[in-house]
């Protein structure tokens, strides 16, 4: 099933911390006490399932499982 990626930024519950490294690529996904960086991902009925990292690809659901990765370069990834 091919996803539809929207870019935007989602919206963060209020009070969680301000560091909010990507679990994979450790890029800073913080943007202000209100959004975050991550891209949302929407499905076939526009229904917000999961984000995406917008440095390294990599797709999380909401428990911020791996749900899609990218190849990378430099030879890092999950267990
Ligand atoms: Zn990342």
């Amino acid at each position: 099933m091919e996803k539809k990626q929207k870019l935007l930024h989602m919206q963060k519950k209020k009070g969680k911390k301000s560091k909010d490294p990507c679990p994979v690529c450790d890029k800073e996904l913080f943007f202000n006490e209100d959004y975050s960086k991550r891209a949302g991902l929407l499905d076939d009925n526009e229904e917000c399932v999961g984000w995406m990292c917008p440095y390294c690809n990599t797709e999380f659901d909401f428990e911020n499982r791996v749900t899609y990765i990218m190849p990378m370069e430099n030879g890092r990834g999950i267990a």
